[in-house]
């Protein structure tokens, strides 16, 4: 995959899709595998901003069952099949917990009646052909067993609990990576960095965008027959530069948190009501209640989530001590015994969701359900022009599906079938997982120790072989990196030469998440940074403009240490 900006510019695509977070991804994916020539462009790197914060979780939907929204449900029972199916290296199951309290709706009656009907409902989830994707059915657990799992608990209001299985996402970052190398593999043209600035408009109609390469300033224009507005927290911000859409709000923003600390429990994500009293800027007292995770991922806890309405601009949002102290008394309310302080937030993760209109910052938010699409041509007069609303992660897939089964229509082109569901991703060649990795290590390529092939499995999947074949060039790739990880310097190469990273929070960050959960420390930064100058002949000056820039945006290590300084 190459960084081709002048490929864009020639030729008009049949859509152009503004935004490679997940939606914009699945998008190019489904679009390009049915045939249609596709662009897909992100201002910042692919899946840089809400996507790369997720909660990782693949929502089986048990929570919409409250609602008694039914066909969502079985909707996210079939999504959650289907990411096991096309990515078994980065999809796999995680069991849940939750107290029962005397609450009626929270009781174990009730919460046992749930656990039924979502089995029922769920009866075909573990068609996949494989047993480790297997969810067993949701059960009860005595008061005893629930306050052995969860000690960190307020004991007083526990009756028992409740257990159930859903899905996470190994490394969400490669997730959404894979969907794009799928797209390029089918024919798709794809660029971080490029900024949609404004449209190429006829009249009425949307002919493509004035587009600017982020990293030299340069300006040109990508024509489309169709526009796929996919910008997340940014759709609104975008449909402003188009000249004749009425300026009515599509993705009215709130903020949500989730916070990284060590883990607190291990076995199980524990799900929560959390009820507790703060004071607003005011000094009043005020009550909020919310449920609240926390999930284990690799060696650490994610905490959350937390949402809040937001009203600034999606560039400008900044996570304040304040904040961070709130969502803390939140935690501790509801899990006395885990006491985390400030110190504890290893790093967080955060970005945008829509939610409902007349959202309040004392008395809550009510998130929007289901994604959206809006078809500029029937809500505005003008044409040429999609957006998109994603609300989940989980849900992506199936909603590019509802756009190019659109985009197919308005493009007139005959009707294909949307075969994402049941085609694996890039990497995702894999029948039985655990099988396939047993495999690999007893084969062990390089003689490579079981972590590290077990690390290069999980990551890549079927596709891990690629990394190593740069070994047979330099052998001193098969080093790891330093730190903690099983990451090998191949994988850097990989992710410059074969994946697009440009920038060394590409790597970091998104190709090989050795900071996904907190600051790697100085020598990975510099070790990722200097194979970097090498293969993007940086100099020793650039080299180090990205090592600070990077650390900046792990801000709390800019505190600790200043950039200045380096
Ligand atoms: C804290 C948190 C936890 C969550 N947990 C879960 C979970 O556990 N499970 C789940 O299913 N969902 C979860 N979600 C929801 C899920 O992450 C989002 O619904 C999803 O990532 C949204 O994807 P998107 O592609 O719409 O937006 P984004 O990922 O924000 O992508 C939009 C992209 O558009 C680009 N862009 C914007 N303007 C322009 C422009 N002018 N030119 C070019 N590019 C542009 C941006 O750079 C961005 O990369 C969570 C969300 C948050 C914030």
């Amino acid at each position: 995959m190459k960084r081709d900006i002048e490929q864009l510019s020639q030729g008009t695509y049949d859509v152009l899709v503004v935004g490679a977070g997940i939606a914009g991804a699945c998008i190019a994916w489904d679009a390009a595998q049915r045939g249609l020539r596709v662009a897909l462009i992100d201002k910042g790197d692919f899946g840089g901003a809400t996507s790369a914060n997720s909660m990782k979780t693949v929502h089986g939907g048990l929570r919409y069952l409250q609602d008694a929204n039914l066909p969502l449900v079985r909707k996210m029972i079939y999504e959650r099949k289907a990411m096991m199916q096309i990515a078994p290296h980065l999809v796999h199951p995680l069991a849940f917990m939750m107290p029962t309290t005397h609450k009626l709706m929270k009781s174990k009656p009730v919460m046992q009646a749930a656990m039924k009907l979502n089995d029922m409902i769920s009866f075909d989830r573990n068609q996949t052909g494989d047993p480790q994707k297997e969810l067993p059915n949701g059960h009860a657990i005595s008061r005893a067993e629930c306050l052995e799992l969860m000690p960190g608990m307020d004991a007083s209001k526990i009756t028992g609990g409740v257990v159930w299985y859903d899905a996470q996402m190994y490394n969400s970052d490669r997730m959404l990576l894979s969907f794009i190398l799928s797209a390029v593999e089918v024919g798709a043209h794809v660029a971080n960095y490029v900024q949609a600035d404004g449209f190429l408009q006829d009249g009425r109609q949307i002919e493509g965008i004035q587009a600017r390469d982020v990293l030299t300033g340069e300006a040109f224009n990508i024509r489309s027959r169709l526009v796929i507005n996919a910008a997340g927290g940014w759709t609104d911000g975008l449909l402003n530069a188009v000249n004749g859409v009425a300026t009515k709000t599509r993705f009215n923003l709130s903020v949500a948190v989730n916070l990284i600390t060590p883990q607190v429990y291990s076995d199980y994500a524990v799900a929560s009501t959390s009820d507790y009293t703060y004071k607003d800027k005011n000094g009043v007292e005020r009550h909020r209640s919310n449920m609240l995770l926390i999930v284990p991922w690799r060696q650490y806890s994610i905490v959350g989530t937390f949402h809040r309405p937001y009203s600034g601009h999606p560039d400008e949002y900044v996570l304040t001590d304040e904040a961070i102290a709130e969502y803390l008394n939140e935690v501790n309310t509801a899990h006395p015994g885990v006491n985390l302080k400030p110190e504890d937030v290893l790093w967080h993760h955060e970005g945008f969701v829509p939610m409902e209109e007349g959202g309040d910052e004392y008395d809550g938010i009510d998130l929007v359900r289901e994604d959206s699409i809006h078809d500029h041509s029937s809500e505005d007069g003008v044409d040429g022009l999609l957006s998109v609303v994603c609300v989940k992660y989980t849900t992506a897939r199936a909603l590019a599906e509802k756009v190019v089964n659109k985009a197919l229509k308005k493009l007139e082109r005959p009707s294909i079938n949307c075969r994402t569901a049941v085609t694996p991703i890039h990497g995702g060649h894999i029948k039985q997982f655990l099988t396939y990795l047993s495999r690999q290590i007893a084969d062990a390529p390089y003689d490579l120790k079981p972590p590290v092939l077990e690390h290069l499995v999980y990551n890549y999947g079927s596709a891990y072989r690629q990394v190593l074949k740069y070994i047979t060039e330099n052998e001193r790739w098969l080093e790891p990196l330093p730190g903690d990880s099983d990451a090998i310097a191949a994988e850097v190469v990989h992710s410059v030469r074969s994946e697009m990273a440009v920038k060394l929070s590409d790597v970091i960050l998104r190709r090989m998440e050795l900071g996904t959960g907190e600051y790697p420390g100085d020598d990975t930064l510099e070790a990722v940074a200097d194979i970097m100058r090498q293969e993007l002949a940086w100099t020793y000056e650039k080299m180090h403009q990205e090592i600070a820039e990077c650390k900046r945006i792990f801000k709390r290590v800019e505190e600790k240490e200043p950039v200045a300084a380096l």
